[in-house]
């Protein structure tokens, strides 16, 4: 491999890194390093910025985030006790009475049963 994909930071360019080799005489002593764009001699390898690949940029793409949604559009949504046929609401407690017990308006359970009469919040 010749050329590397760096930023460079002399002209701060998207751009490749050459290898040159270095002679003295017939004799090759080392390796130079060479921006592409500008001509900029680095030091050494390890002062160069290389650019890091793409595929590592984002871990989260934008299905991850539709995903996420469709989730919470889910009809569990509507499953909360506070839409259940057996949740009773007063001004002191909430309370399941299949479950004999409170409940928050926003917990969920697998004897949920819609309430039509519950549309709204009751108060
Ligand atoms: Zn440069």
């Amino acid at each position: 491999m010749n050329k590397v994909e760096i930023i460079c930071q002399n002209c701060k360019q998207d751009t490749l890194l050459k290898r040159e080799p270095i002679y003295d005489g017939f004799n090759k002593i080392g390796t130079k390093f060479v921006c592409a764009s500008c001509g900029f001699i680095f030091k050494n390898e390890e002062s160069i910025s290389f650019k890091i690949s793409k595929n590592k940029k984002s871990i989260f793409n934008n299905e991850d985030y539709i995903k996420q949604k469709k989730i919470f559009d889910e009809d569990e949504n509507n499953q909360l006790c506070r839409y259940c046929s057996f949740y009773l609401i007063n001004p002191f407690t909430q309370y399941c009475s299949i479950h004999k017990k409170e409940v928050e308006a926003t917990d969920t359970c697998d004897k949920f049963e819609k309430s039509s009469a519950k549309k709204n919040d009751i108060l």
